[in-house]
């Protein structure tokens, strides 16, 4: 499937959206993204994440680890396919920290997974954790790079579909100069 088919599932399962939005943060966009309209979804997200599972299939990938809240339902669902399992890091005080007894050791292969990728905080404070452990990061794998491949690690990495969403100020917005009518939505983005 190319990125146009991609994003096509993501458009049809009314996660993609494309008109002219008012962020949260006040600026206008032409596409918003309700990341839970896809994660609902277990026929879409499925796919999605057996994607993922096949990209890094051949890497004797030992754990997944994903981040709360989305990232969950990612790794445990790339874990599935590959007949492994997920771990989930939370919010710490500082970065993202491992609770409810799970650990990863030195040398443990793992694989990280996210849904969205925008300013990729959650992805570098994801890398913190697994090299705090010295744990071995086969790859980094996502349903969405909202970045359109501007925003890149330092492992393999791989995004199912690529979007390179553009926002402006009100002042600046093409939309508004065309009175084209205005949708609020959405919430923080990560
Ligand atoms: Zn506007």
């Amino acid at each position: 499937m190319n990125n146009s088919e991609i994003l096509k599932i993501f458009e049809d399962s009314g996660a993609l959206l494309r008109g002219h939005f008012k962020l949260t943060s006040g600026r206008h966009s032409d596409i918003y993204y309700e990341k839970f309209t896809l994660l609902k979804n277990p026929k879409v997200c499925t796919k999605i994440c057996k994607m993922i599972a096949d990209e890094f299939s051949g890497k004797d990938i030992q754990t997944i680890i994903g981040p709360t809240l989305g990232g969950v339902i990612i790794a445990y669902e790339v874990a599935r396919y590959l007949g492994i399992e997920a771990v989930y890091s939370e919010p710490g005080e500082s970065g993202r920290i491992l609770k409810r007894g799970f650990e990863l050791s030195p040398g443990e292969k793992v694989l990280i997974v996210d849904d969205i990728l925008t300013t990729g905080r959650s992805i570098k404070e994801m890398i913190e954790l697994c090299n705090s452990r010295d744990a071995d990061i086969c790859g980094i794998g996502l349903m969405l790079d909202r970045s359109g491949g501007q925003i890149k690690f330092d492992y393999p990495q791989y995004s199912v579909g690529s979007i390179d969403a553009v926002s402006w100020s009100p002042e600046e917005c093409p939309m508004c100069k065309k009175d084209e009518p205005l949708t609020q939505r959405g919430s923080r983005v990560h």
